[in-house]
């Protein structure tokens, strides 16, 4: 739920400049025509997740891949039955799935394929997932990633995020981070992620959290995404402090929050979610029951 309303808030800024946010109220905004509380892509994509996991009782690409495609071409847990902000990367590997490739072989490979597509919908697996070994959790990320994000480097992106949300159960921001660094660089130390982590230096080096805010990147790249919302949960109290300044920050503005705000709902409770915004999400009580039936089996 803190992964929806993330996206509900940022949606109305989407490609909005850091500037122009600086001082606006955030919650008085809808996107044309859509009212306030609409989520897109980044909900639809984690919810699919979350009832193909339960579906299939764990991971099962055909059935998830065949999900997504629902979504893409009928508008399948949208919010007004129209698939809502596809990216580029995402809609060219389910058309590639709908003419017959297999979803392990579908999702793009090129270094343009980077996007942030994957992370913003892998919180489910990792859910799913926690209670099993980290090596069973990342492959099964890495797998859901695969389908239309296969570039070991958004792989590695969507397994920091994993780790570090699979740390936030248990621990602290702070403690949750160290735990998912410490995992990461070790298990990512071979081929063919090994060249791939000097991407994430100044996560793992830690310089990132001195970076001032001018040089925090907030594009639809998947290694700024991730950086971004370790920026912005390191130097944040609460959940809304966390998903209003990865708003404010501008760019892609709801997956950024939607990031964030997954992670921040871990860090703090479904307590911690501002009311209104919750009773503000369109379909929210079809949302509630789809995370709440989750919760109980999963966690
Ligand atoms: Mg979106």
């Amino acid at each position: 739920m803190g992964l929806a309303i993330g996206d509900a808030l940022g949606f109305p800024f989407e490609g909005k400049a850091r500037e122009e946010l600086k001082h606006i109220n955030l919650s008085c905004y809808h996107a044309g025509l859509f009212p306030p509380g609409t989520w897109s892509d980044d909900t639809s994509l984690t919810f699919i997740t979350i009832e193909s996991l339960r579906r299939c009782q764990g991971l099962n690409l055909a059935d998830l891949a065949q999900s997504f495609l629902r979504w893409l071409k009928e508008g399948y847990l949208t919010p007004f039955g129209q698939a809502i902000g596809v990216g580029r990367a995402t809609k060219e590997a389910l058309l590639r799935i709908e003419k017959g490739v297999l979803p392990e072989k579908a999702g793009g490979t090129d270094e343009r394929d980077n996007g942030n597509g994957s992370l913003m919908r892998i919180l489910p697996v990792v859910l799913w997932y926690r209670r099993e070994p980290e090596l069973v959790m990342l492959e099964k990320v890495h797998l859901a990633s695969s389908i239309t994000h296969a570039h070991p480097r958004a792989k590695i992106a969507c397994g920091l995020y994993a780790l570090l949300c699979r740390g936030l159960i248990e621990t602290e921001f702070d403690k949750a981070l160290g735990y998912a660094l410490d995992f990461g660089r070790k298990f990512y130390q071979k081929a063919p992620f090994s060249a791939e982590l000097r991407y994430f230096e100044p996560l793992f080096d830690g310089s990132l959290f001195t970076w001032p805010q001018e040089k925090i990147s907030t594009s639809g790249y998947v290694v700024h995404t991730l950086l971004a919302a370790c920026w912005i949960l390191k130097r944040t109290k609460s959940y809304h402090e966390a998903v209003t300044l990865a708003v404010r920050l501008g760019g892609d503005t709801d997956t950024t929050a939607a990031v964030v705000g997954g992670a921040a709902g871990l860090c703090y409770g479904y307590e911690s979610l501002p009311a209104n915004l919750l009773n503000e999400l369109v379909k929210g009580e079809m949302l509630k029951n789809i995370a709440w039936v989750f919760a109980l089996e999963a966690m």
